[in-house]
């Protein structure tokens, strides 16, 4: 398999080069030069498979020669070892729970397979490699939990001072070895720049291996069609699922998307948007206008230009028509997020996370106009994770599961730097 760059279909790399590069030589988004076709019988055998001979099956075709089946099994089997139940809220809605992983948030899936994958290119390579991210929140843990440990590369974080929830503090600052955080004095933006001139910089370029660990890596945003598989696999009625996916940069509905047109059934897909309403306009009346994020409640998806879009117009050929046969998009308030979470765990004992509840009120408006339907909500982060939001709705404390408590006791520990890449490129360059 290769990926050609969304930019020039000329500019090509196979599955090893595109999870080192990141992003194309000339800023494409890599995408697969064709979409495989699943095994003949594979959806009725899924009720008969483990989740990582699913998993395994899925990205084979994705990876070609780049890694060898025994060293691919492993990586999936890791990246997969924790449950994702799909759970009955009520007759016609279900939640597919991605977020039992270390963090707590479905990034975990994506962030695992492709530690796991760069710590394969890294061995082989026999040269050490530095991962730089900026994150928001939940990027950063899911990454510093997925490559905790893998030998041979370092990874630097860089956070906004006080802009972080302290569960997510917790999961960036406690872990140490080869994970190290940098508590920047100003924005996810200014994180995030600083990121970019990093990569720039010829002189950083000399010194080290750069790659970034973003959501537009194919290593983390392949992996993502896995758990669509999964809720397959569990879903008890014989007509095919709507599923209702929340939606920021949009590579989670994307890979939903990819799984679907090599031969997943399912019968409609909804992205769902809080008031970062770009894509719902788009899917209105076809004109796509980026502007800057909005802060909401579902922090996670305040995305006011998804990177990832492009590749979804892309899989749909370009084709408008086609693309709304298969998926609606709708913005959801916060007072509508708050109202949804209140009236699902009152009605249904059911506790979504503010992400969720998106999700799950675009299902219901759709269900209603849609009567037969059935369908599935991704519900993707654990409400702790957003207790604050959470916990004056419902008047009560959401419980702490045991793997964050612990979390919670470690000594958090970040170096502290002003908003200015010269002191990223001198931190890189004394310390690594
Ligand atoms: C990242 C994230 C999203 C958005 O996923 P995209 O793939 O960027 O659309 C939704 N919910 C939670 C909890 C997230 O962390």
């Amino acid at each position: 398999m290769h990926y050609y760059s969304l930019n020039n279909a000329s500019v090509r790399a196979d599955f090893r080069e595109a999870t080192l590069l990141g992003q194309a030589p000339d800023k494409g988004l890599y995408f697969p030069e064709f979409l495989p076709v699943l095994p003949e019988g594979f959806i009725g055998q899924l009720g008969s498979m483990s989740d990582a001979e699913i998993a395994y099956t899925v990205i084979r075709p994705y990876v070609g020669d780049a890694i060898p089946d025994a060293a691919l099994l492993d990586i999936v089997e890791e990246t997969v070892n924790f449950p994702i139940p799909l759970v009955r809220i009520n007759e016609n809605c279900f939640s597919l729970e991605l977020f039992h992983g270390p963090t707590l948030a479905f990034k975990d899936i994506g962030a695992r397979f492709m530690s796991r994958c760069l710590g394969h290119f890294v061995n082989s390579r026999q040269q050490k490699i530095t991962v730089l991210v900026a994150t928001s929140g939940d990027t950063g843990g899911a990454v510093a939990d997925g490559f905790f440990g893998v030998e041979g590369v370092e990874v630097v974080i860089l956070y906004p001072s006080g802009k972080v929830s302290s569960v997510q503090e917790q999961q960036l600052t406690t872990l140490g070895k080869n994970i190290r955080a940098l508590e920047v004095a100003g924005t996810f933006d200014d994180c995030q720049q600083m990121v970019k001139t990093a990569f720039l910089d010829k002189e950083l370029g000399g010194a080290l291996t750069l790659t970034s660990a973003n959501s537009i890596n194919v290593a983390r945003w392949l992996p993502q069609q896995f758990y669509y598989f999964f809720a397959l696999k569990q879903w008890p009625h014989d007509s095919p699922p709507v599923i209702s996916v929340p939606s920021g940069n949009f590579g989670n509905i994307c890979a939903g998307l990819l799984a679907h047109l090599t031969g997943l059934p399912v019968r409609h897909f909804i992205a769902a948007c809080n008031a970062n309403e770009v894509v719902p306009e788009f899917m209105q009346s076809g004109t796509y206008v980026p502007r800057k994020a909005l802060p909401t409640i579902s922090n996670a998806m305040d995305v006011g230009d998804p990177s990832n879009f492009i590749r979804i117009l892309e899989l749909f050929g370009h084709r408008f028509i086609d693309l709304k046969n298969k998926l609606d998009s709708i913005s959801v308030s916060d007072e509508q997020t708050r109202q949804t979470l209140l009236q699902v765990y009152r009605n249904y004992h059911y506790l979504l996370d503010p992400h969720g509840a998106v999700g799950y009120f675009a299902l219901e408006r759709h269900l209603e106009n849609h009567p037969g339907d059935k369908g599935i909500v991704l519900e993707t982060a654990h409400p702790v994770k957003f207790y604050d939001v959470v916990e004056p709705l419902i008047g009560s404390a959401v419980p702490v599961p045991d793997r964050i408590s612990a979390i919670l006791a470690h000594e958090k520990k970040s170096v502290k730097i002003p908003a200015a890449f010269s002191y990223l490129k001198d931190y890189l360059l004394s310390s690594l």
